[in-house]
């Protein structure tokens, strides 16, 4: 397979500025996909001026241009489905089933329905004093600056440019060194549709340098960032320079309850997704199961002989449930979380270490991990990021609530029960940004994504995330008014 591995500026694939590279691993065997180019300051800098001077002209392009740019990229990533599908697979370690059914398919319809937004998204007339006449438009930041993690890479690239394209603002993207390929090969698909040069321009590059060059630039004037919550709190210092806006996607310590009224068979399943889906490598994992005392033993014993059972392998092999993390660091860092537990005096139920496979010996795999722990301990407390969940007990609802709220993280959580009123008084109490009942993890294009505390603020997604790429401009206009006595009379 051919990968494209040069930087993606102007609409031109070009090599860095200092001509070094970063290499790409399979996580399933280790083995050497490409060398990419490694994007420094110099290269960003490069980046952003094209980015600037293809802004007038797209920010003054019909709405619906834009749009329709957008829908035609949509299309393209369908007509190429499998191909993307098989590139996320190979990079990422996500089983194929999951990108052809999940990450492929929702990058198509998330362009799709910012494409659909861009002429619909509108200004507003606010009733004001008489002889006034006040409109509000809603304008494109600029140039934006967006830096992508590695667990979602082809997804977050259509929650991050949909809603930045189509409000009007040009982009810098600086994706995850450790799996860029699929953005790369979008970034193809970019000019084959026709988007100006310059209007997308990826810089594949280390956080601390390449990232962080966008994260302090002057030309800069928001930056979307989606990431850990410590490097989050370093771009906030950065952005300080040119007072640019900042939406920040961090991480989560997602709580998924399960009261004693729930459906366990459906708890049982939808609790397995929240957590192993991915390897457990998403923010909004429900990585900490609170389950009521009179269902716990039940629940625990059906959750573990589900978890055991989970099929580890190659990606893309049919019938793979689960890959390999998407990094030797990654696993080795998920995998002291094991030891860390069981210091705190934790119990570890299943997996906690590598599988015996020998054939998945040179991967990063991880056994789905199940964890008895208790509110205070760090398993409980920092987020893990992989197929890693602790189970904490409770005896009431007002316990419950106090575990959903205890630790600094508030991006979403679930709850399992058959009680309409409790779903929705619980669903209330939830200090987070998003909360599923009866069922975990549903996102959707035109619903806002994101979190509160720890887990960052602004939203992705729905008409947040393009208001968030606005400024409002107030206009107002003297129709018929009487200036006031102590205007100057000349
Ligand atoms: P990370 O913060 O290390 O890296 C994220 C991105 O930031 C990468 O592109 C990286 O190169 C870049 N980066 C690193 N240091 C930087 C710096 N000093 N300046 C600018 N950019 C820098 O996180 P990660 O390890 O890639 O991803 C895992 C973390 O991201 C987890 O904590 C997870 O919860 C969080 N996350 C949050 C969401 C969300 O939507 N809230 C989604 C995915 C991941």
């Amino acid at each position: 397979m051919a990968f494209q591995n040069k930087l993606f500026i102007g609409g031109e694939f070009v090599d860095a500025d200092a001509g070094t590279t970063i290499d790409v691993h399979n996580p399933h065997d280790g083995t050497l996909l490409t060398k990419i180019a490694e994007a420094r300051e110099a290269d960003v800098d490069r980046a952003v001026k094209a980015a600037q001077a293809a802004f007038p002209a797209w920010s003054n392009m019909a709405a619906m241009d834009r749009g329709r740019l957008l829908l035609k990229l949509a299309d393209a990533i369908e007509d190429h489905a499998d191909e993307f599908a098989r590139l996320e697979a190979l990079d990422t370690g996500h089983p194929l089933k999951d990108t052809t059914l999940l990450d492929v398919p929702r990058t198509a319809v998330t362009f799709r329905y910012f494409g659909g937004m861009a002429d619909k998204a509108q200004g507003t007339v606010p009733p004001v004093e008489q002889g006034f006449l006040n409109y509000v438009t809603r304008e494109p930041v600029g140039v934006v600056g967006q830096i992508v993690p590695w667990n979602f890479p082809i997804m977050f690239t259509s929650w991050k440019l949909g809603p930045a394209l189509a409000a009007g603002n040009t982009v810098v993207m600086k994706p995850s060194e450790l799996v860029p390929l699929s953005t790369l090969r979008l970034c193809e698909l970019i000019n084959d549709v026709g988007f100006p040069p310059g209007v997308v321009n990826v810089v594949t590059g280390y956080g601390h340098t390449a990232g962080a060059r966008i994260a302090e630039h002057p030309d800069i004037a928001k930056v979307s960032f989606t990431g850990s919550t410590a490097v989050g709190k370093g771009i906030v210092e950065a952005s300080a320079g040119n007072l640019k806006r900042v939406q920040l996607e961090l991480g989560g310590k997602g709580a998924n309850v399960v009261f004693d009224d729930a459906d366990l068979t459906a708890a049982v399943n939808g609790s397995a997704f929240a957590i192993f889906h991915n390897q457990g490598q998403a923010c909004i994992a429900g990585s900490r199961l609170l389950l009521h005392e009179a269902i716990a033993e039940e629940f625990t014993e059906r959750f573990v002989a589900l978890a055991k059972s989970i099929k580890l392998g190659d990606p893309l092999a049919p019938g793979t449930e689960m890959g390999p993390l998407t990094s030797p660091t990654h696993r080795d860092r998920v995998l002291s979380y094991v030891k860390i537990a069981i210091d705190e005096g934790g119990e570890v139920l299943c997996g906690g270490k590598a599988p015996d496979d020998p054939t998945l010996a040179d991967g990063c795999y991880v056994e789905p991990t199940v964890v008895r722990a208790a509110l205070r301990d760090r398993v409980c407390q920092e987020e893990v990021f992989g197929p890693f969940v602790t189970i904490t007990t409770f005896s009431d609802e007002a316990e419950a609530m106090e575990l959903i709220n205890g630790t600094d993280y508030g991006l979403g959580g679930g709850l399992w029960t058959t009680d309409l009123q409790r779903a929705h008084r619980v669903a209330a109490g939830f200090r987070s940004g998003m909360v599923w009942i009866n069922c975990y993890k549903r996102v959707n294009p035109g619903s806002p994504f994101g979190g509160v505390g720890q887990s960052g603020y602004g939203r992705e997604m729905g008409f947040e995330a393009m208001h968030d790429y606005t400024e409002a401009k107030s206009v107002w206009i003297n129709v018929d008014a009487q200036l006031p006595a102590w205007y100057p009379r000349t």
